[in-house]
């Protein structure tokens, strides 16, 4: 048997989440050259490892997906003056803030949300970065570099916004872009990083950010590039009231209508947020095979409402979990958004409705659906790309939950992963990040954001 780059072993529970959805006591996975090479129970023969990981006591996971994220937002987490309103209120407090970013600002933030997102046993995240600035740079190129040194797999998404106060938008002027610049900048970016083979690190997708900040003629351009350049589409829609309120009195439309009419009902959509379709839309949106990221701690502290999930799911929509930006659910924990759903799904539904084991498939399989990725990462598997997560169940957390490892895992806690692997390769070790480089940037993050946050001139 060949020799394997990583054996994690002896695992308490390792919980597949694969198409059977195995799940195997005493179990042990093998990960060669990036990819799951074999997996076992303890009567089967593992092979040789170069790094071993001692897994008792350890429920193992994939490693967790995120389909939702604004990095450069943790340079504003938590902002006073920006906690009191909903969505609106808070978005018109922090554009002025953000029309600071520039290629430092993207690249420390990134550095620090993916290494943050790492310990809570996030292997792939999206990022939603949707203010460009004029004369900031190449954002998105900044924090590919991040996650590249990182080690973590990476989906930026090339985000958007171009209509600004003085068209009827809630952006100031100088963060909005005129459509060609957009489309064009998309098309540099796919080129660049977007890599479609199975093992991916980097993929690109394009993602105006919302029916509300871009013009209705770059909605549906953005979905015939994306359809021509085989890339994915994401967008805000359907996150509040509000919202439905402005599509209707701007485009005589409710948000999925104007979905609909700009040529965004296909499966290569993912849509952030989703919590006011009507019963109706939910079905059309299934139908249509498009995804949501279901963001639970968002859709709480901005006060959005409790998106429909069961019911999305129901309809064949595809649900992931998304911490979103880190100003608006101020953590960034893919761990506490799975215990977050799991609880809104019994809180909405009834205490039987939401397990944890939805709750990790959501997390896992449902992110990696809305990503375009089924099969290749979200679970473990021969073939499938090797990350994976390892969560102590010991200490006095977990102290009597004896019996069921998976739902003592979202029960319990909070919890970090104990050791988050990507492609192989240990991101996260004894609950640290191995990359040596976090103290620095930390201190950059400081300098950066106390920069941001300086009163306005
Ligand atoms: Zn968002």
């Amino acid at each position: 048997m060949q020799t394997a780059d990583l054996l994690v072993h002896d695992a308490e529970l390792i919980a597949t989440v694969d198409d059977a959805r195995r799940e195997i006591a005493g179990g042990w996975v093998a990960v060669t050259d990036g990819v799951v090479t074999a997996l076992g129970g303890p009567g089967d023969p593992a092979p040789d490892a170069l790094r071993r990981v001692d897994a008792r006591g350890c429920l193992v996971t994939p490693g967790l997906v995120n389909t939702h994220h604004h990095l450069y937002q943790n340079l504003t987490r938590a902002y006073a003056p920006a906690l009191t309103g909903g969505l609106f209120d808070w978005l018109v407090t922090l554009y002025p803030l953000w029309a600071r970013l520039d290629e430092e600002a993207a690249y420390v933030s990134a550095y620090v949300g993916l290494a943050e997102l790492a310990t809570s046993g996030c292997t792939t995240s999206t990022d939603h970065s949707y203010v460009h600035p004029r004369g900031a740079g190449d954002l998105i190129s900044a924090e590919v570099a991040a996650a590249r040194e990182l080690g973590v797999r990476f989906h930026p998404t090339r985000g958007s916004m171009s209509l600004s106060v003085k068209d009827g938008g809630l952006p100031p002027d100088s963060v909005v872009q005129d459509d060609d610049e957009i489309l064009g900048d998309s098309s540099r970016l796919v080129r660049l990083h977007h890599d479609p083979s199975p093992t991916a690190m980097t993929r690109i997708a394009l993602a105006p950010c919302s029916p509300f900040s871009v013009s209705t003629s770059l909605m549906a351009r953005t979905a015939e590039l994306a359809e021509s350049l085989d890339v994915r589409l994401h967008t805000h829609l359907a996150e509040t009231q509000d919202e439905d309120a402005f599509c209707l009195q701007t485009f005589g439309r409710r948000p999925v209508d104007y979905l609909a009419d700009v040529g965004w009902m296909t499966d290569r959509t993912w849509l952030a947020h989703v919590v006011w379709p009507s019963p109706t839309e939910v079905g059309r949106l299934g139908a249509a095979g498009v995804g949501a990221a279901h963001c639970p701690s968002s859709n709480m502290i901005l006060g959005s409402g409790l998106a429909p999930v069961a019911e999305l799911r129901a309809a064949g929509a595809p649900v992931g979990l998304g911490v979103d930006g880190s100003a608006s659910a101020d953590s960034a924990s893919l761990w506490l958004e799975a215990r977050t759903a799991m609880l809104q799904g019994k809180l909405r539904h009834g205490a039987a409705a939401m397990s944890a084991r939805d709750a990790l498939e959501i997390a896992t399989r449902g992110g990696a659906a809305c990503l375009g990725r089924s099969g290749e990462i979200g679970q473990l598997s021969v073939g499938a790309c090797g990350d994976l997560a390892v969560w102590s169940l010991e200490g006095a957390r977990f102290a009597g939950a004896l019996s069921d490892p998976v739902e003592a895992w979202l029960r319990c806690g909070p919890v970090s992963a104990r050791e988050t692997v990507v492609a192989g390769r240990l991101v996260v070790a004894d609950g640290a990040v191995t990359h040596p480089g976090l103290d620095e940037q930390l201190a950059v993050h400081r300098r950066v954001s106390q920069r941001m946050q300086a009163a306005l001139d």
